[in-house]
C-alpha cells in the first residue's frame, strides 16, 4: 500500500510517499481502508521529534475509513463498516480503564503515536477502537474525533457549559477552536472568538460567534470585561498554554470555570493564585476525548448540528505540503490528506 512515511525526524520534506506492507489484523484488530485522515499539530511535533515514535512511523491519529478485515476473535464489527477510529490506545484493565476512562488509561497512547497512523491506504487499529460514522461522509467524519470529541470532553463533559454561560474560546479559527465555537453555541452558550489576526474575524463569525477579539491587537482582558459587563466570561477554553494561561485566568469572572486541554505554546506561566481561590475559580484538564465523546459528535454531524470545516484536501503524497499549511497558522478548520 501506499504511505506518508518518515525515516528520521525533521522537517515537512522527510515526509516520504512509499509503498509499504499492508497491515494484517492480529486477535481483537481490524483494518480500516483510510478514507480520509486529518492532520493535527500532534502529527507535526511527531515528524519535528517532540515526541519519540518508532521508526520508520506513519503518522496519522484523525481517521476515517470503511472496514475490510476483522481478526480472530473480533465480534460486533461488520465488514464495510463505515467508521472512525477512536483515537486513544488503552490497555483496557487498569484502574482508569475500568472506570471507563481510557484517556486516563497507565498505559494510554494514541493512534499514530504508538501504532502506525492513517496517513496511508489501510490503518490497523483494536476493534475496540472502532466507532461507527452512521450517514456521514467519511471526509466530514475524519475531522470529527481529535478536535470535535476533545472540545466536546472539554466544555461539557468537564466544563458543564451550559445555556447561561458565556464562553470564550482561544485559537477560535483553528481546528480545536471551531469546533469549541460550534459547540458551545449549539448548547445555547454565548461565544467570545479569541483569533490572532483579524482576517479570521469573518470564518469565526459565520460559526456563530456573538463576539470576536482579535488578540493580536486588542486587550484580550479588558475586551472580554467590556463585552461582559465587567464580569468577564464564565468559562474559559484554554489550550494554547503559557502564553494565555494568566490571561485566561485574568478573563474569568467570578466563579468561573476554566478547561485547559493543550498547548501550542510553553507549558510555564505565572498565576496570581489568589483569584483562583478568593474568586472560587474552577480549573480542569481535559485530555484526549471519550469514546462516547466521539460518538455523540459524530451523531451532532450527522443531523447536520456540527460541520466541521474543512481549509483544503490534498492527496497523501502532498504530506508534507499539508504540514506546511498546518504550521502557517493560517488554517481555518481543518486540512485533510486522501488516500489514492
Ligand atoms: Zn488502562
Amino acid at each position: 500500500m501506499w504511505a506518508a512515511v518518515y525515516h528520521t525526524p525533521g522537517g515537512p520534506e522527510v515526509l516520504a510517499y512509499e509503498e509499504v506492507s499492508a497491515p494484517k489484523p492480529g486477535p481483537g484488530e481490524v483494518v480500516l481502508k483510510v478514507a480520509a485522515c486529518a492532520v493535527n499539530r500532534l502529527d507535526i511535533w511527531g515528524r519535528s521529534g517532540r515526541y519519540k515514535t518508532r521508526l520508520p512511523h506513519i503518522l496519522g491519529t484523525d481517521v476515517a475509513g470503511v472496514v475490510t478485515e476483522v481478526g480472530p476473535g473480533v465480534e460486533g464489527v461488520d465488514l464495510g463498516l463505515r467508521s472512525v477510529a477512536y483515537p486513544v490506545i488503552s490497555d483496557g484493565t487498569c484502574v482508569y480503564c475500568l472506570q471507563g476512562r481510557p484517556n486516563l488509561c497507565l498505559g494510554r497512547g494514541f493512534v499514530g503515536v504508538v501504532t502506525e497512523g492513517g496517513y496511508a491506504e489501510y490503518l490497523k487499529v483494536p476493534a475496540a477502537n472502532v466507532v461507527p460514522a452512521g450517514s456521514l461522509d467519511l471526509k466530514l467524519a475524519a475531522a470529527m474525533p481529535v478536535d470535535f470529541g476533545t472540545a466536546w470532553g472539554g466544555l461539557v463533559s468537564r466544563a458543564k457549559v451550559g445555556p447561561d454561560d458565556v464562553v470564550l474560546v482561544w485559537g477560535a479559527a483553528g481546528g480545536l477552536g471551531h469546533a469549541a465555537v460550534q459547540i458551545a453555541k449549539l448548547i445555547g452558550a454565548e461565544v467570545i472568538a479569541a483569533v490572532g489576526d483579524s482576517s479570521k474575524a469573518e470564518f469565526v463569525r459565520s460559526l456563530g460567534a456573538d463576539h470576536v477579539v482579535d488578540y493580536g491587537s486588542a486587550d484580550i482582558v479588558q475586551s472580554v470585561k467590556s463585552l461582559t459587563g465587567g464580569m468577564g466570561a464564565t468559562v474559559v477554553f484554554e489550550h494554547v498554554g503559557g502564553d494565555t494561561w494568566g490571561k485566561s485566568i485574568d478573563c474569568l469572572a467570578r466563579g468561573g470555570r476554566m478547561v485547559t486541554l493543550g498547548l501550542t505554546s510553553g507549558p510555564k506561566s505565572e498565576v496570581d493564585v489568589r483569584r483562583v481561590y478568593s474568586d472560587e475559580l474552577v480549573i480542569t484538564g481535559a485530555y484526549g476525548q471519550s469514546k462516547p465523546d466521539v460518538a455523540k459528535v459524530l451523531q451532532l454531524a450527522a443531523e447536520g448540528k456540527l460541520v466541521p470545516r474543512v481549509h483544503r484536501e490534498l492527496s497523501l503524497s502532498s504530506a508534507g505540503e499539508a504540514h506546511q499549511i498546518v504550521e502557517s497558522r493560517k488554517v481555518r478548520g481543518k486540512v485533510l490528506l486522501l488516500p489514492p
